[in-house]
């Protein structure tokens, strides 16, 4: 009895070391899968899903990039096609061009230039034409001055004209043999204002022509530089 009393006890403790054996090996597999189950998200479905997500957000971030140079694009050919209208409306808004007071002429006394037949320098520039030549009026405005003893600038004009013009130029025409225009008159660029002569103090038949930044005498410009600014070739 002694032995078989034993027996149990010894076979307790080997079940029991079985036992535990067992408990240890599905405490350990339990561990493997549960080692296991972190281990899905890196390469299972989660982890597809989360490489999907990351493609769609770099094709997203694409798609952006793509989106704001087009816009980028079109901001800069909307800019390109704005620019281009306001240069055409300012050229359409732009009054006629200049003229020519006269056509077959010579140059001869230029602004500034010294001489016997000027108090001060030569505040115009001549041009030297046979008497009666048109004379047309280098820009459209209204005639401000016109008639003998300049127009009121001086008998060394002889008969005179001064168009006042839009730009805040007043042209002037000197020495002519007829005026055909009067005060408060408005004209046209290249309209025929007066005939060309020797009135005044002048040398010879010639139009004496002066660009003045108001309507009376002394505050004239250089008239050939000032054509040429308005793409007349004199
Ligand atoms: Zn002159």
């Amino acid at each position: 009895m002694s032995q078989r009393v034993k027996h149990p006890a010894r076979n307790a403790v080997v079940a029991l070391t079985a036992a535990g054996m067992g408990a240890s090996m599905v405490f350990g597999v339990g561990a493997a899968f549960a080692a296991d189950n972190k281990t899905i998200p890196v390469s299972g479905p989660a982890a597809a899903v989360a490489a999907q997500a990351d493609a769609q957000a770099k094709a997203a971030q694409q798609a952006a990039a793509k989106a704001a140079a087009a816009k980028k694009a079109a901001a800069a050919k909307k800019a390109a096609a704005a620019k281009k209208a306001a240069v055409k409306k300012a050229a359409a808004k732009k009054p006629a061009s200049w003229v020519k007071p006269v056509n077959g002429y010579t140059l001869t006394a230029s602004f500034n230039q010294g001489g016997s037949m000027w108090t001060n320098k030569h505040s115009g520039q001549d041009f030297a034409v046979p008497v009666g030549t048109v004379v047309k009026a280098t820009h459209s405005g209204v005639v401000v001055k016109a008639g003998p003893n300049g127009g009121g600038d001086g008998p060394a004009y002889g008969n005179a004209i001064v168009i006042k013009h839009a730009n805040g130029t007043y042209s002037q025409y000197a020495h002519l043999s007829k005026i055909n225009v009067g005060i408060g008159q408005t004209v046209k660029t290249g309209q025929t204002i007066a005939r060309s002569g020797n009135t005044g103090n002048s040398s010879g038949p010639h139009l004496h022509f002066e660009i003045r930044t108001t309507p009376n005498y002394g505050s004239a410009l250089n008239p050939a530089k000032f054509l040429r600014s308005e793409g007349v070739v004199i």
